[in-house]
């Protein structure tokens, strides 16, 4: 058995949180690959190791001195080993770094994963782990994908039978020897391709919260967290508005079938979310509804034409305008004689009255509006397929709620309902159906 565990940022903001993980590990022999972010917040005003290295690299850039910056990445560090009393040379490492960096001779890639190398290096030295480099291991092809192939066989090598391993998340080396950050957030990716390349039996994602919760914590109070969620759902989840991993995190342990467990390492006991292919028997078969979310801002444009429902053509007209200014659609909803298209405000504004005019040329609506503030809210589970009444009972909540539905969609798959509201009853709309589905 063998579990690979990636530890985020809040993690490993401080030696206590070392202390934390060391005994997550202590409890669980088979977690012996571990993936670790550079140090985070401490508390709400303290700042990302990650983010004072981009501060960092910025003020060199302009030819302004950052020693005062570089100050607080290195005594973050010093700070955890001083307190967990770990022998291990950093000063001379830090040293060297910054000399280079003074000679303008680290590029900003370089410099953002150092946060993760010490990380990496500390945890290691703690636990008395091997230190295994992301370089060592991970390899960008030139277009910036991971060579996967090369990568893991790389990693099989390196890690041996019976021995513990610290590996530093977010980057990995370019075939001319550079370093290349993923983007922020990317420690997730990392984990994600140990899991894969080890064969592992699970990828345990540790974080700060008890799993995905049902909803979103900022609008619903104490969300009870999601026990069970498929990757088809989570898909749904995360494009719908649900800040979860970073998206390069699912693919590479998918395609090989390991189960992703999203944990909290301030709460171990609790389970966390088990997301997976597909689940054998559900957990609650009450439960229809596996979690709620959703995004404001988005634009519906709104054409009738008299007779299109019998027209070849009108929806690719419109679909083309959209195209040509580079508009992906989210939602396209029909009637017979009129078609709705729907997508973020930010996307259309800019270009909002040239595709009006050009939509006008195309296709010659008789009536064509613009509906902004709309918010849309997607209502994801597996559990609804093919299951009769959640839908009439969804939208008799929130017509009992007072609240106004102003586009629906659902797909032919049945894993969600679609519906938009106007901005002003986001938040509502998401606690009515919390709470007449969840409680
Ligand atoms: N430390 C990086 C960031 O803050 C990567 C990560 O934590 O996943 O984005």
């Amino acid at each position: 058995m063998l579990k690979v565990a990636k530890f985020g940022g809040s993690s490993m903001a401080d030696a206590g949180q070392y202390k934390k993980i060391r005994d997550i590990l202590l409890s669980d022999p088979s977690r012996r690959v571990v993936v670790v972010s550079a140090a985070g917040k401490r508390n709400k005003n303290d700042h990302k190791i990650t983010d004072l290295l981009y501060l960092c690299h910025a003020h060199t850039q302009y030819g302004v001195d950052c020693t005062a910056v570089f100050e607080m990445i290195t005594s973050r560090y010093l700070d955890i080993r001083n307190e967990l009393n770990i022998s291990l040379d950093l000063e001379s490492e830090f040293a060297a770094l910054k000399q280079r960096l003074d000679a303008k001779a680290v590029t900003q890639d370089e410099l953002a994963s150092r946060g993760e190398y010490f990380s990496a290096k500390l945890m290691a030295a703690y636990l008395g782990f091997r230190f295994i480099d992301a370089v060592e291991w991970i390899k960008f092809n030139l277009d910036g994908t991971v060579d996967q192939e090369t990568s893991y066989e790389a990693l099989q090598n390196l890690v041996l039978q019976g021995q513990g391993a610290v590996i530093p998340g977010f980057y990995g080396l370019m075939p001319d020897g550079h370093i290349r950050t993923f983007t922020r957030g990317g420690s997730d990716i990392t984990g994600s391709l140990a899991a894969a390349a080890l064969n592992a039996d699970v990828y345990e994602n540790w974080t700060d919260v008890s799993g995905i919760l049902m909803a979103d914590p900022r609008i619903v109070d104490d969300p009870q967290a999601i026990p069970e969620v498929t990757y088809d759902e989570l898909r749904e989840l995360s494009y719908s508005g649900a800040q979860v991993l970073h998206e390069g995190t699912i693919f590479p342990v998918r395609e090989k079938n390991i189960p992703l467990n999203i944990r909290n390492t301030n709460a171990p006991e609790d389970k966390g979310t088990m997301i997976r292919e597909k689940f054998d028997t559900p957990a609650d078969p009450d439960r229809f509804i596996t979690g709620i979310t959703g995004k404001k801002d988005f634009t519906i444009l709104s054409m009738s034409k008299r007779g299109m429902g019998n027209q070849v053509g009108v929806l690719r007209k419109v679909l083309s305008v959209l195209e040509r200014h580079n508009i992906s659609v989210d939602y396209v909803p029909n009637g017979i004689d009129n078609v709705s298209v729907v997508m973020p405000t930010e996307a259309i504004a800019p270009h909002l009255y040239t595709i009006l005019g050009e939509i006008q040329q195309d296709v010659e609506p008789d009536s064509l509006d613009v509906h902004d503030q709309i918010a849309v809210i997607a209502a994801v589970g597996r559990h609804m397929t093919f299951r009769p009444g959640v839908s009439g009972r969804l939208f008799a909540a929130l017509g009992e709620a007072g609240i106004n539905i102003r586009m629906i969609n659902q797909g032919p798959d049945e894993l969600n309902i679609i519906f938009g509201v106007d901005n002003r009853d986001f938040k509502a709309a998401i606690r009515v159906l919390y709470n007449s589905f969840v409680k």
